[in-house]
């Protein structure tokens, strides 16, 4: 039976709701560990934003809406990132955006981590994947086999265990490097019907490319970078990416 939670209570399971919200940028908390399990100020105005990147009903508690979303699987990189976020609540439709790959260079290497093993049909799968954004972006992508040297690193690691998070990308601009986390435990679906808890790695992996070309995440739940994992497969950039993509690339 789930019970409402607002301002005031105190009940089990608060501490994991101010975990997650700070895991993912909305907490403004010093704490990163050790969270009490009383409904405090802090979790309400959290609450309260992260109601409006989903466009849930602003309520401040934690309702069963807001808690079917915050079980779900998602995306490990934050939704609000030094304050910043491109979702509902932030007022800036653009994305300043740096490349973090040496400057001039049109095309970028990419490589699987090679104890990963993926099969032929995995690689294909990437492979359509960047090709889908290099149309949007003019930005170029390759496979190689010298991970070290590769420009994109797709390695598949233990994160959190099946559920919770099923990867994340980061862009490093000391190295000239971007990188792609996925989960190795998560049920990873390659081509086919998902069964419920499988995770699309077409869908994700778009995603994931997504952030490395710039763009944060989307309230759209129809968006590739709508950072919740959604039972149907999401390939195709929507109409909010490709508004998204074009304020950085500008591709006609
Ligand atoms: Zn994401």
């Amino acid at each position: 039976m789930f019970k409402e939670l607002k301002l005031g209570n105190i009940a089990e399971g608060v501490s994991n709701v101010k975990q997650y919200l700070d895991l993912f940028g909305y907490l403004n908390s010093t704490l990163h560990s050790n969270f009490s399990d009383e409904f405090t100020l802090d979790l309400q105005s959290a609450i309260i934003k992260y109601q409006k990147n989903f466009n849930l009903k602003v309520t401040g508690q934690i309702d069963r809406k807001t808690y079917n979303i915050i079980s779900q699987q998602r995306c490990g990189v934050p939704d609000i990132i030094n304050g910043t976020t491109t979702m509902n609540m932030g007022n800036s439709n653009t994305t300043p955006f740096t490349p973090w790959w040496k400057a001039g260079k049109k095309v970028l290497s990419y490589a699987v981590h090679p104890q990963n093993n993926v099969s032929d049909s995995v690689k294909v799968l990437f492979r359509e994947a960047f090709d889908r954004w290099s149309k949007v972006t003019l930005v170029n992508f390759t496979e190689t086999a010298s991970f070290n040297e590769s420009d994109v690193r797709i390695t598949f690691l233990e994160l959190d265990g099946k559920g919770g998070t099923v990867g994340g990308a980061d862009r490093n601009y000391s190295l000239g490097v971007g990188s792609v986390y996925l989960d190795s435990e998560e049920e990873w679906v390659v081509r086919g019907e998902n069964e419920e808890g499988d995770v699309d790695l077409e869908s994700v992996v778009m995603h994931m490319i997504g952030h490395l070309l710039g763009l944060g995440h989307s309230s759209v739940e129809e968006a590739v970078m709508y950072p919740i994992v959604l039972p149907e497969k999401k390939t195709e950039l929507s109409y909010d990416d490709m508004q998204r993509i074009h304020q950085i690339y500008h591709v006609k």
